[in-house]
């Protein structure tokens, strides 16, 4: 680590932040990054200069204990603590991600109305245009070093990195699984196959496209385009996702050998941050097909995988309401064999979805509890339930009631499913 001060800030090079994802009440930050603190804020940077996080010093700032993050796909989210009161209960973690974009929350106040969070986005390129004249003064080596690769990452360079991304891997994650919570949604994506088997009527961010997968070869040139595009950022990634909606359909052939070529491409096993993650969707006829072997093949991989896998409901009605289709009898099979599959791998964890919103019926509420509750002779703390909020827009509250009674009521871990992407 090394400081330098100049005018009325300091930079500091090589912080070093936990080695490990964890779920804590303060702000946190992970791997090596840098630093430029000034009067109002204090400014992080990634190990390729460009910004990740912002957090306001000053009395304008909505909280001490808040902050902006900046995704790689270079999406800005306002990470709330909201007193800590009772989000924690709700989605997993003790922040309330709050996006510019449109999504699925049920809760209220985006701070992205108050003009404080804006200018705070846009002091950036004030302070960036600051670091070209740090060169004529004495500062060491390496903080010139740094404050030249800041300096060229402004914010409408960053808008062209994030359409590289996009480029390498033939599209943007429309969705990430919600299980990347628990990375803090830090996920390298490899596309192995895109499309879906069911395009669902209901579904807001289906590729509208059929199933189909990637070639070796492709997934191939993803990994090694990705590992020049992260350049020296990537030894702050420890996870993966598999993208895109049904990854598991791909078959293990495939995903093993993403995930083996990921973990050596990419470096993973020298990465920053320890245990390795790895992130898939799968369908309820994709997880009833795979084969136990494939499971245990994947179980032996140097990471810990997540599985998340899109039940919607166990109401006929309601799947045929949401144009989902599958029946009931298949739900029900996906569900046991999750259960199933979560006490046999200690290496995986299957995690699965419900629809939430107002106008379904009873029966559909019954239906997810016949599974979560009735069937399940005690508490499980692995396979998390996700319920995910649809058209919330007109009644927050009512949705929040829904979500507290079945969640009071599951023996599954259950959390509210906020979509984000990449
Ligand atoms: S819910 Fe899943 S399976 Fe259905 S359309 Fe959306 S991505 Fe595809």
């Amino acid at each position: 680590m090394e400081s330098y001060p100049f005018d009325d800030k300091t930079i500091t090079i090589n912080k070093k932040g936990a080695s490990s994802f964890s779920k804590v009440s303060y702000p946190i930050r992970y791997g090596r990054f840098s630093e430029i603190k000034t009067k109002d804020y204090i400014y992080q940077f990634n190990l390729n200069g460009e910004i990740k996080f912002i957090q306001g010093k000053n009395q304008h700032w909505p909280d001490p204990n808040e902050w902006l993050k900046r995704t790689i796909s270079n999406d800005w989210i306002y990470y709330s603590a909201g007193g800590y009161q009772g989000i924690y209960s709700f989605i997993g973690e003790y922040y309330l991600p709050y996006f510019k974009y449109p999504c699925n929350t049920i809760f209220r106040n985006n701070p992205f109305g108050n003009g404080r969070v804006e200018s705070a986005i846009h002091s950036l390129d004030v302070l960036l245009s600051s670091l070209e004249h740090i060169s004529v003064q004495k500062a060491p080596p390496a903080i010139l070093e740094f404050a030249a690769m800041a300096a060229k990452n402004r914010l409408s360079t960053l808008d062209e990195n994030s359409d590289t991304l996009h480029a390498i891997i033939g599209g943007s994650v429309t969705v990430l699984p919600p299980d990347t919570r628990h990375v803090d949604y830090e996920v390298i994506p490899v596309t192995i196959a895109d499309g879906c088997m069911y395009n669902c009527g209901f579904c807001s961010v289906k590729q509208s496209k059929k199933f189909s997968r990637r070639s070796k070869n492709n997934i191939l040139e993803q990994i090694n385009r990705l590992k020049d595009f992260y350049k020296k950022d990537l030894s702050n990634y420890n996870s993966i996702f598999l993208g895109q909606h049904d990854a598991l359909h791909a078959g293990i052939e495939f995903i093993e050998f993403a995930a083996l070529q990921s973990y050596e491409i990419l470096d993973i096993k020298n990465s920053n941050i320890k245990e390795p993650r790895l992130f898939l969707f799968g369908s309820v006829d994709s997880l009833i097909q795979t084969e136990e072997s494939a499971f245990t093949a994947l179980n032996k991989t140097p990471f810990y995988t997540y599985i998340n896998i899109g039940l919607e409901s166990a109401d006929q009605k309601t799947l045929d309401r949401l144009k989902k289709p599958i029946s009931i009898q298949k739900v029900q099979k996906a569900f046991f064999k999750m259960i199933d599959l979560n006490k046999k791998f200690e290496n995986i964890e299957i995690s699965a979805n419900f629809i939430l919103g107002q106008n379904l019926s009873d029966q559909h509420y019954d239906s997810i509890l016949s599974l979560t509750r009735d069937s399940l002779d005690r508490f499980y703390s692995k396979g998390n339930i996700y319920l995910s909020p649809m058209n919330p827009e007109t009644n927050k509250k009512e949705i929040q009631e829904k979500f507290t009674a079945l969640k009071n009521q599951s023996r599954l871990p259950t959390h509210v499913y906020l979509i984000q992407r990449l």
